[in-house]
């Protein structure tokens, strides 16, 4: 990727700042039109809040309850979308929720109901009511005591990682450049105070680059201010993260293929338990935080508060040491007056911002919509640009791993189509070495991802080119030393990389351990 950008003269069409959702989508749509495209990542793909979402491809069933029927059905459809063009990774999803009386029952029947029909011809499947005896079947461990039946509806779900570094390799065969470790430490100006294009550092060697581009895009997330404050030193801040975290359970907490979801707890969200990798996750909260952050830590209230709803719902209580993992992610939320006169609102789900220097700014919506994110940003700079209106040619596009009928209990399920050629290269001599039993990691997933999906270092690779930091963070870090090991071989690497990045991984890991 950095042999590509040698050619200095290059004028890309769009410079992306950011490899989470918004950033990749909007990759994506501007390849699949045929302009170039360039995207930086400070550091991994989805380092950030992209690879801490609950895993759900939703409509958002909270936001029909709020009434938002046009941003339910925006979702819905690209549910539908995303469940066709990624079905390696996008599953079909049963959600049971369980009810107190009957009025809770009619009116989860009437509302999911309506859910449903919302999605027309992208439905995925019809609500129905099921009784307690039936829920009670389904669900093994939900609390008799506390349900008179159970409303059943269907939703997708999916691996978000895993559909950013397939929508990126996508994206990468339609000419797209993707660079991770490539942090933006600047936006370079012409005299009227246009953007031109951005400086940013290799993190890898500490190289500085200087690119121009027609359209610069922040797609930053939660540090979205600090790209504006390069553009406009001291704007006012337009963002207010909020905190989301979920802990990681055994199977044994779930053992069916239902998800449960809670449509009230005490502090007024929903919250799920969702079967995800042969384990469970649960979440999620919502609390203010002051400060952005690459790695947030979950707070102890936030712990308490799931494990205490949890508990409610199941009769199999989950105690602090059953936490496989426990990880947080960040909300983009706007702050307070952060709705200047010079900005616009496209939707509800997600907002588009000009700034006078031209760039466009995209913060909200979710990783659902995200092709529409990106296909919204693109229509939006094509007028700002004046350029010729190109229609959107990602509605149905196949993402790179396109699988039909994939078996989700398959340990390797998420590679889809290339499933193969990660068992050919399996079949080589010592490839087939499982690393993990409990985690079915074996060695040629560690050079397959540094050969093929750009994983730079072990938490690359443990974190979000398989998903073992997530499901138990503790497994993770007992094969660390192996994968560094692995990964220094391919990438020429000495023993001192291998020892710095075991202490790096440990370090960043600790963090997801829960201790009593
Ligand atoms: C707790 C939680 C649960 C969620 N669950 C779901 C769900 O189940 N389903 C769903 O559809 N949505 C869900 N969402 C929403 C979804 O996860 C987010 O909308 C989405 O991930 C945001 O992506 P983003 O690209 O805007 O931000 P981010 O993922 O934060 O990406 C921004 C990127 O910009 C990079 N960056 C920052 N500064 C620079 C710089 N100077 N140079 C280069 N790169 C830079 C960062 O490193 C980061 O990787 C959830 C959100 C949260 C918080």
């Amino acid at each position: 990727m950095f042999g590509r950008l040698e050619d200095k003269d290059v004028l890309y069409d769009f410079i992306v700042i950011g490899g989470g959702a918004t950033g990749i989508g909007v990759a994506l749509e501007a390849s699949a039109r045929g302009y170039s495209v360039l995207l930086l990542e400070q550091s991994d793909f989805t380092k950030s809040t992209s690879s801490k979402s609950t895993k759900l491809v939703h409509g958002g069933v909270r936001y029909l309850a709020q009434g938002d029927v046009l941003l339910v059905r925006e979702a819905v459809i690209e549910r539908g979308r995303l469940n066709k063009n990624a079905p390696h990774l996008v599953k079909n999803q049963s959600f049971i929720i369980p009810t107190h009386g009957l009025w809770d029952e009619i009116l989860y029947t009437v509302g999911l109901t309506f859910y449903d029909l919302l999605a027309g011809r992208y439905s995925l499947g019809r609500s129905k009511r099921i009784s307690k005896g039936k829920t009670l079947e389904r669900i093994p461990t939900i609390n008799a005591n506390k349900i008179s039946a159970g409303v059943e509806y269907k939703d997708g779900q999916f691996d978000d990682s895993r559909l950013a570094i397939n929508t990126l390799q996508t994206a990468v065969e339609m000419g797209a450049v993707v660079l991770n470790y490539a942090k933006v430490l600047d936006l370079l100006k012409d005299e009227a105070g246009q953007i031109i294009g951005v400086r940013f550092r290799n993190e890898e060697n500490r190289a500085v680059y200087e690119v121009k581009g027609k359209q610069v895009v922040n797609a930053t997330g939660v540090f979205a201010d600090d790209v504006l404050m390069m553009d406009e030193p001291g704007a006012n801040k337009t963002i207010a993260p909020s905190q989301g975290i979920h802990l990681m359970l055994d199977r044994s907490f779930l053992p069916g293929n239902d998800a449960i979801m809670i449509p009230k707890t005490d502090d007024g969200r929903v919250l799920f338990l969702v079967p995800w990798h042969d384990k469970v996750v649960v979440g999620t909260t919502d609390t203010p935080i002051k400060e952005a952050s690459l790695e947030p830590v979950a707070l102890e209230e936030e712990i308490e508060f799931i494990l205490r709803t949890a508990k409610r719902y199941l009769n199999k209580e989950a105690k602090r040491s059953d936490v496989l993992s426990v990880f947080a992610g960040l909300r983009p939320l706007a702050a307070p007056k952060a709705e200047g006169k010079n900005t616009k609102e496209i939707s509800r789900s997600h907002k588009i911002f000009t700034s006078k220097s031209g760039m466009l700014t995209m913060i909200g919506g979710k990783w659902t919509t995200y092709r529409k994110m990106g296909e919204d940003l693109v229509n939006k700079a094509e007028k700002r640009m004046g350029w010729k209106h190109v229609e959107t040619k990602t509605k149905t596009l196949k993402i790179h791993g396109y699988k039909e009928d994939v078996d989700h209990r398959d340990p390797y399920y998420f590679y889809g189509s290339d499933k193969e050629a990660v068992e050919a290269l399996a079949a080589e001599k010592g490839m087939d070495e499982l690393l993990s039993e409990e985690l079915q990691v074996m060695k040629a997933q560690v050079v397959w991802a540094v050969r093929e999906e750009m994983a730079r270092n072990v938490e690359d690779f443990l974190a979000r080119r398989c998903r073992s930091q997530l499901l138990d963070a503790r497994e993770s870090m007992k094969i660390a030393p192996k994968v560094a090991e692995i990964m220094a071989e391919e990438l020429g690497y000495d023993a001192e990389w291998i020892k710095e990045q075991v202490s790096a991984y440990e370090q960043v890991t600790k963090g997801y351990l829960l201790v009593d």
